[in-house]
């Protein structure tokens, strides 16, 4: 970890096992994009259900870009694909986000649910490492997911975890339109 300069980017990482990992990366797109930011998110894992995101995100272009990996992209949940799939549609993901990397024309790039893809081994952490440390230096890198790797926590400017207190799931009640998706 070196100290960034004032018109330098971080590196951040939200991960935990409480609601808001996404949500929070989400939120520092809106807030980037008024500033005329350039953002663009690449999906590491995601189900092939219909998230509200997917739509807004439209909205917030040109600044912002929401880089769907491909086709590959399937259901982890209740998800019949064999491993296989979801290891091609992540290393996909890495490609893609090595690309818009080193291509300079970002701000800030998000890395959703990579943090996950490492810990189910879908994707190598020399690979996520070699992204952090190839990041122009102006650009904001930011991982989302669950269960982060201690040498992406080492690397990183800014860590948090959500912790969760309550979850409605916890009572049986289902994921809610706007909220979760
Ligand atoms: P969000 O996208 O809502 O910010 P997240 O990124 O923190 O959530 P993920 O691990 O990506 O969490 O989970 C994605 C989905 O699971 C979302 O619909 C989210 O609301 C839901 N979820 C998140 N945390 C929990 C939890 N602790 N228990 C049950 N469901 C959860
Ligand atoms: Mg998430």
């Amino acid at each position: 970890m070196t100290t960034p300069g004032p018109d330098e980017g971080i590196v951040v990482v939200f991960t935990g096992k409480g609601k808001g990992k996404t949500t929070a990366a989400l939120g520092i797109v809106l807030r980037a994009v008024g500033h005329g930011h350039r953002v663009g998110m690449i999906q590491f894992i995601k189900g092939e259900w219909f998230y509200g995101e997917l739509t807004s995100s439209k909205r917030l272009e040109p600044e912002f870009e929401m880089i769907v990996a491909g086709k590959g992209f399937v259901g982890i949940i209740d998800d019949d694909h064999p491993i296989e799939d979801h290891r091609m549609a992540a290393q996909k993901a890495i490609s893609i986000a090595k690309e818009r990397l080193l291509s300079g024309n970002y701000d800030i790039i998000i890395l959703d649910e990579i943090n996950y893809a490492l810990s189910m081994n879908l994707i190598f952490l020399k690979d996520v490492i070699d992204i952090i440390n190839s990041r122009p230096k102006k650009t904001t890198l930011v991982l989302t997911g669950n269960h982060a790797a201690k040498e992406v926590l080492e690397l990183a400017d800014l860590v948090t975890e959500m912790k969760e207190i309550k979850h409605p799931f916890g009572r049986g009640i289902k994921a809610k339109k706007g909220i979760d998706y």
